[in-house]
C-alpha cells in the first residue's frame, strides 16, 4: 500500500497540479513576482496533502516563506524542515531518508521532487528568437494566443509555449497555430495576386 502511495505520487508530472499551482499564486496576487518562484514549494506541499497525511516540505535552498505559507502549513500538520538537503540516505534499494547538510536524517517513505521545465528553443534560438523565464519554474517561448512568436514566420505550439499545457491542450495549441500558419500563408497569397494584377501591394 505504501509503495503504492509513493509511486502514484511520484508519478505525477508537474503539469497535473501546474493549473492549480498557478491559480493558488495568482489567487494569492503574486503572479510575476519572486514570490511565485518561491511559495510553489509550499503550495505543492498545500497539493500533496491532499494524497496524504504525513507530508514534509524541505526547504532548501528556499530561506523563508511567508506568514500566510507557514500558517496554512501548519493548520494542515505539513512538518517543515529547514536546511539544505544534501543527499537521499537509500538501503537495500528502499529510501530511508533525507539527510540534510548538517547531517540531521528524516525518516521518509518517498520524496516528490518538482521538476523545471526548459523549452526547447534551440531551434528557435536559432532563427532569432529568445526563450523567456516563465514566472512559475522554467522557460517558455512567448507567443501571442494564435501562436505566434516574436520572430516574423514562426509558431510555437504545446508545452513550448505553455508549460501548463497537457495533452489536449497542446494538440488543441497545435492546430490552432496551423490555422494562424494557413492564415498568414492566405494573406501573403492574396497580397501576391493584388500585386500581380494591379501593381500595388494593397488597396489604396
Ligand atoms: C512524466 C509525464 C507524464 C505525463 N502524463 C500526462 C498525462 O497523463 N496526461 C496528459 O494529458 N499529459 C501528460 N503529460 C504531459 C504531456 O506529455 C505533454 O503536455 C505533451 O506531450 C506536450 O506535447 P507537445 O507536442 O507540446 O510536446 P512534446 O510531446 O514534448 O513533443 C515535442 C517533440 O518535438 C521534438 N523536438 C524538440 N526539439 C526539436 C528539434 N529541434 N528538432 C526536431 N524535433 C524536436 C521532441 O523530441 C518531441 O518529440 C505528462 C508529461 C510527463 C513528462
Amino acid at each position: 500500500m505504501l509503495f503504492l502511495i509513493s509511486l502514484s505520487t511520484l508519478m505525477i508530472p508537474l503539469q497535473v497540479i501546474m493549473v492549480t499551482l498557478f491559480k493558488l499564486v495568482t489567487s494569492m496576487g503574486l503572479y510575476g513576482s519572486y514570490w511565485a518562484v518561491i511559495l510553489p514549494t509550499a503550495a505543492s506541499a498545500l497539493l500533496f496533502r491532499q494524497l496524504s497525511p504525513h507530508v514534509t516540505l524541505f526547504l532548501h535552498t528556499v530561506d523563508e516563506l511567508d506568514d500566510g505559507a507557514w500558517e496554512q502549513l501548519a493548520a494542515l500538520d505539513v512538518e517543515v524542515v529547514t536546511g539544505v538537503v544534501d543527499r537521499l540516505r537509500v538501503a537495500s534499494g528502499t529510501l530511508r531518508a533525507v539527510v540534510l547538510a548538517d547531517g540531521h536524517e528524516q525518516r521518509v517513505d518517498a520524496v516528490v521532487v518538482a521538476p523545471r521545465f526548459e523549452a526547447r528553443g534551440d531551434l528557435y534560438r536559432q532563427l532569432g528568437g529568445e526563450v523567456n523565464e516563465h514566472p512559475m519554474s522554467g522557460t517558455f517561448v512567448e507567443t501571442d494566443p494564435m501562436g505566434r512568436t516574436a520572430v516574423a514566420g514562426v509558431w510555437a505550439a504545446g508545452n513550448a509555449r505553455d508549460l501548463q499545457a497537457m495533452v489536449s491542450a497542446a494538440s488543441a495549441d497545435g492546430v490552432r497555430a496551423g490555422a494562424a500558419v494557413n492564415a498568414d500563408l492566405v494573406a501573403e497569397d492574396a497580397a501576391a495576386a493584388v500585386q500581380a494584377r494591379y501593381g500595388t501591394v494593397g488597396a489604396t
